[in-house]
């Protein structure tokens, strides 16, 4: 085979690891990053207590989500890590504008709702 097929298919499989690479959970105190990291869930503490989460959305709008996690206001959401680093994130993001994303994330893997 032509060397330069092999180097394609290597750089496909690699890009398809990335691809299929579960979402990090990562928490944070304070506020969000400057730059929001791609297939990360930002759990934002405050003294803390988790008040949001954030990422970028999935489908690769470039938006990004922020999701309330603090209970005593409607909407809320809960996220966490897992054990082996993952995140979680339900219920699901039904996003009402831009793209319209519908998902939700399980030990890192998102799943999409239609
Ligand atoms: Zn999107």
């Amino acid at each position: 085979m032509p060397w330069f097929l092999d180097a394609a298919q290597y750089l496909a499989g690699t890009f398809r690891v990335l691809l299929r690479r579960p979402y990090r959970g990562v928490v944070r105190e304070g506020s969000m990053p400057r730059f929001v990291a791609p297939k990360t869930l930002y759990i934002l503490n405050e003294d803390g207590d988790p008040w949001q989460a954030t990422m970028m959305c999935p489908c690769g709008c470039g938006a990004v989500l922020e999701m309330n996690l603090v209970p005593d206001e409607k909407a809320v959401w809960r996220a966490k890590v897992e054990k082996d680093g993952t995140g979680t994130l339900h219920p699901s993001v039904w996003r009402q504008v831009g793209c319209r994303s519908h998902f939700f994330i399980r030990n890192g893997k998102i799943r999409w709702c239609d």
